[in-house]
């Protein structure tokens, strides 16, 4: 409803309610004055009554009464009057009068009594008031009633009833009444019409005011208010205008500029330009601040962690895996996922040709075609994204969001802008930990076989192993060299002594897990180190490289022959509560192999020790 009404229904109400109260007080005070008057009538007739009455006795004319009482009765307004004698004077002055024995049970309720009656008898068509007065005996009174009458002071000597019309009285007032709601109708109608011509336009004018805010507040700075008709806010319209048009020129400009940064994300949430700048800005503040956090990080390990952090706290993403692919391997591995629930691709290799995502460098999202990518074959999820991003030409990530429902997959689609984003801050500080960590392999891996050498084995033993110890993690330590190995050199050259130590290092990557790892110790000798071994475990994995090894067959300048290496091992902390210790142990037992007759596999025991180093062990 508009203000224009609003204000009239108002003003008509209350007009209307006003109207009401005074009718009905006007009512109720005409109708008392009307029974007023009739009673103060009624007063004077029954006094002028009793002073005939009296004068007729006196004068001793009584007979003559009735006649007096007729004359009266005729008078206008009164329908009815008669004269009732108490018990008492009709036994003084006798039962002649029979007329004015008491007429009904009022007449004689008074004369019981000596108080007056009021009876008001009101129909529509008729309306009359019916009044008894006492006549009370009193010295007081000239002449003396008592000097006349039998009666004591205050006894009731008759009664005089009057009967009057009122229903003439009753018209005149229904009459200013009707005089009093016409001037009031006239008066509304006055109202309404001023109302019309003078307020409307204010109302009108605060109407499409109000109309213009609710569209700007709910997000429609496209929206100008219509000019007023009055000259007093036509300024107020202009400004109301100008602010508009700034607001939506500003914020049209933030929107273009800020969604540059984050991808068109908010636009897409709602269509109020404040509200997707706030977020933006928003969302700004909180990539920078991940930048400033990462930028401080100095793992790559650190970094993915940061990332997963985000997509699961802060962009409320509830499955999702990352990959890192290797793209110069064509391998992949798995940085993070759920426990609870698989991806629906298990690739680990040609990635390039298979990961849809990757081949094409587009986002793939199963809601856009059915089985939109093969190789995809989802078991608790129905719906996933794909989002490749490549870091540099070694590496590149693939975000793979699993979704169970369509709300889902919606949440995550309007989240891939900022994803995005987040990876792109992402990219230059992953690529420069990835570098580090490249040199760093560099530093700690042997050229010639790939395998780490001794300076990975003492960080290992300096920041690794402390921690796995403290986890109960033991471990084997199994000493290799190769047997007669100097003679290749000296028989077939040097690069043939290079080739066998670089098949020796594949034949042992090979037969490990990834609870197992090999050093190059030296020249042609090797350290495996064996996470949580059994005496089994252990013994097996050291006959396996053994035999597994001797069955290669080596060609140079057209001559085959095989080779065999010896293996000393000892288990830590078991054997030793020393790691080198453990090492040397390994190492004895590899000199008991070699001068055992080589080709062998030989575990530590306290008799390996020399005499001097038992008493030590
Ligand atoms: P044993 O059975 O007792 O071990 O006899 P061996 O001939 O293998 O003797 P030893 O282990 O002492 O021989 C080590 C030889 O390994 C000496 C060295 O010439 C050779 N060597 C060390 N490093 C390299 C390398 O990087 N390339 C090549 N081709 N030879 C190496
Ligand atoms: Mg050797
Ligand atoms: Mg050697």
């Amino acid at each position: 409803m508009n203000s224009n009404k609003k204000i009239t229904l108002i003003i008509f109400s209350m007009v209307t309610l006003l109207t009401l109260i005074i009718v009905a007080l006007v009512a109720i005070g005409s109708r008392e004055s009307g029974y007023e008057g009739a009673k103060k009538r009624a007063y004077l007739t029954a006094e002028i009554v009793k002073n005939s009455l009296t004068s007729h006795m006196v004068n001793g004319n009584m007979h003559q009464r009735d006649v007096f009482l007729d004359s009266l009765e005729r008078m206008v307004e009164l329908n009815e009057l008669w004269v009732t004698r108490s018990p008492k004077v009709t036994e003084q002055f006798g039962t002649e009068a029979t007329n004015e024995l008491p007429r009904d049970d009022i007449d004689k309720k008074v004369l019981r009594t000596g108080k007056e009656e009021v009876i008001i008898d009101e129909s529509l068509q008729e309306a009359s008031l019916r009044i008894t007065i006492p006549y009370i005996a009193s010295a007081m009174d000239k002449p003396n009633c008592l000097s006349c009458h039998n009666a004591k002071e205050g006894e009731v000597l008759g009664a005089i009833s009057i009967k009057f019309d009122i229903h003439e009285d009753r018209l005149s007032n229904i009459a200013i009444l009707l005089n009093i709601i016409a001037i009031v109708v006239l008066f509304l109608i006055f109202i309404l019409i001023f109302i019309s011509r003078k307020i409307k336009p204010y109302t009108t004018s605060f109407d499409s005011i109000t109309k213009t805010l609710k569209k700007v507040h709910e997000g429609n700075y496209s929206v100008r208010a219509p000019e007023g008709i009055l000259k007093e806010d036509k300024e107020a319209f202009m400004w109301l205008n100008e602010i508009i048009e700034k607001l939506e020129t500003v914020l049209t400009g933030i929107e273009r500029n800020l969604t540059a940064f984050v991808h068109n994300r908010s636009s897409n949430l709602n269509n109020d330009k404040l509200l997707t700048a706030k977020e933006i800005i928003e969302d700004i503040s909180e990539i920078y601040n991940y930048k400033k956090t990462i930028e401080t990080d100095l793992t790559k390990d650190d970094i993915y962690y940061r990332l997963i952090q985000v997509l699961s706290n802060k962009l409320k993403i509830k499955d999702f895996y990352i990959f890192e692919n290797d793209i110069q391997k064509d391998e992949r591995k798995i940085i993070y996922g759920p426990k609870d629930k698989k991806p629906c691709c298990n690739l680990k290799k040609d990635i390039k040709e298979l990961c849809r995502a990757e081949r094409t460098s587009n986002i793939i999202c199963s809601e856009n075609f059915p089985e939109i990518c093969r190789v995809a074959s989802c078991k608790s999820n129905k719906e996933y994204i794909c989002i490749p991003f490549v870091i540099n030409d070694q590496k590149s990530i693939t975000i793979h969001i699993l979704c169970e429902d369509e709300a889902c997959i919606k949440h995550n689609k309007y989240q891939i802008g900022i994803i995005k984003k987040y990876l792109e801050e992402t990219k230059p500080i992953l690529e420069s930990r990835m570098l580090m960590d490249v040199l760093r392999q560099r530093n700690l891996v042997d050229g010639l076989t790939g395998l780490y050498n001794r300076k990975y084995l003492d960080e290992f033993v300096e920041k690794t192993m402390p921690k796995e110890l403290a986890q109960d993690t033991t471990y084997v330590v199994m000493f290799l060299d190769i047997d007669y190995f100097k003679m290749i050199n000296d028989t077939y050259g040097h690069d043939a002594g290079d080739a066998i130590l670089q098949k020796l290092s594949k034949t042992m990557q090979e037969n490990i897990t990834n609870d197992e790892f090999i050093i190059r110790f030296g020249g042609e000798e090797f350290l495996i180190i064996m996470r949580n071994p059994t005496e089994e475990s252990a013994q097996e994995l050291a006959n396996r490289i053994n035999q597994e090894f001797s069955k290669i067959v080596f060609t140079f300048n057209n001559e085959s022959f095989s080779k065999t290496v010896s293996i000393g091992y000892s288990f830590f902390p078991r054997d030793t509560d020393q790691f080198w210790k453990c090492i040397k142990y390994a190492d004895l037992c590899l000199y008991e192999a070699k001068e055992t007759g080589r080709n062998k596999v030989i575990r530590f025991t306290k008799d390996i020790l020399k005499n001097g180093e038992k008493s030590s062990y």
